[in-house]
């Protein structure tokens, strides 16, 4: 199988793109409640194997956003389909493009 060129992904400046997208809802960190601020969401993204050249991406790659801290917290693991069986590969954690955050912030906001 042909790999696909490789896509560029944008670095992520999540916080201050969390910032951004709160304010333009009028949002701002003291308005989150502090049992409240974590939020589970998903969106497509990339995963690069760090023991293969395999790359691929998931349209359910989950992450955990905190609307307070205005960052990400947590980035839930996958494994490489070639290497799953190698004791030493725990997983990889997703990469999103800013269009990818900015749709993942919105669900956050709107949950
Ligand atoms: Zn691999």
């Amino acid at each position: 199988m042909a790999s696909p060129p490789p896509r560029i992904v944008h670095s992520e400046n999540v916080s201050g793109l969390i910032n951004t997208m709160m304010s333009r809802h009028q949002l701002r960190p003291s308005d989150i409640k502090k049992e409240r601020r974590a939020f589970v969401v998903h969106g497509r993204g990339e995963f690069c194997c760090n023991f293969c050249p395999n790359s691929w991406e998931s349209f359910y790659s989950w992450i955990q956003v905190d609307l307070k801290d205005q960052r990400i917290v947590y980035r839930w693991k996958m494994k490489c389909k070639l290497c799953y069986l190698n004791p030493r590969h725990i997983g990889v954690e997703p990469t999103f493009d800013v269009e990818e955050t900015e749709k993942m912030i919105e669900k956050a906001i709107y949950s």
